[in-house]
């Protein structure tokens, strides 16, 4: 053996060294992806089951499914039932649900309505205007207190009173026109009253007002069944698809709910 062979065999040595370390490194390197990918299936397998188990439980307590994989689909800021209290029936024959609660939002003028209205409503306002002179129509009543309501029928009571009106005739007539405090839709924060310039834009609102989601909510026709007058100013919100409904049908909320109320 000479020199050179002794220094090749020496590199050669130093060669075979190096790649069983490589092999050693690549060989836990496989072990750690491999590893790592059964925790993730494992992590998928627990999320699934739970996922399965979510939605036969909430099948067992009487939810619907479909509800449960749309209000999955939506941002966790929205309340997952948001649509069911569109719908709410007050009127002088049911309350206000205890602890409700409402998000509100200022309307131009000054009022307030639930949050979730107030893009429909002034939308609808907005295609109001060229039947009202080209004036956007005003909000005058929206969102209603405990206190307000009461205010605005004992206002309505000392009316009847100073036209001579006995005092449980004064208050008779009132109610048919103000609900008693509880029982307005007012404090729902879904019903508005809308002031025109001119009568037709009622007219307009009449005929259009379903394409935003609101009902023409007391008509004349309907007074037995809603206790109240006719109230061409006052909208209730109830969604696009209930109010298509509606309309098309010439339903008012009670008979849509397939409820008769009427005392
Ligand atoms: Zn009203």
């Amino acid at each position: 053996m000479n020199h050179s062979t002794q220094y090749a065999s020496r590199r050669m040595a130093s060669y075979s060294y190096k790649p069983r370390r490589r092999r050693n490194s690549r060989k836990l390197a496989v072990r750690v992806i491999r590893l790592s990918t059964l925790a993730l299936l494992g992590v998928m397998a627990y999320l699934g089951i739970r996922l399965l188990l979510t939605l036969s439980l909430t099948r067992e307590s009487g939810t619907s499914v479909q509800w449960t994989l749309e209000s999955n689909a939506l941002p966790p800021s929205i309340p997952q039932d948001e649509s069911s209290d569109y719908l709410l029936l007050v009127n002088p024959w049911n309350s206000l649900p205890e602890d409700y609660q409402v998000t509100l939002t200022q309307v131009p003028g000054g009022e307030l309505v639930d949050s979730r209205i107030y893009q429909p409503l002034m939308d609808m306002l907005e295609a109001a205007r060229e039947s009202n002179l080209g004036a956007l129509p005003v909000v005058v009543s929206g969102y209603r207190t405990q206190e307000t309501q009461q205010e605005i029928l004992d206002q309505k009571i000392e009316e009847y009173l100073s036209q001579g009106y006995s005092s449980q005739e004064a208050e008779e007539q009132a109610l048919l026109l103000v609900a008693k405090p509880g029982y307005s839709e007012h404090q729902l924060g879904l019903a508005v009253d809308i002031n025109g310039e001119v009568y037709d834009v009622y007219t307009w609102l009449m005929e259009n007002s379903y394409r935003y989601g609101f009902i023409f909510r007391y008509s004349g026709e309907k007074t037995e069944l809603t206790g109240i007058s006719q109230e061409v100013w006052h909208y209730r919100y109830v969604g696009v698809e209930a109010a298509t409904e509606m309309y098309e049908q010439g339903l008012c909320l009670e008979e849509y709910l397939g409820l008769n109320t009427a005392a």
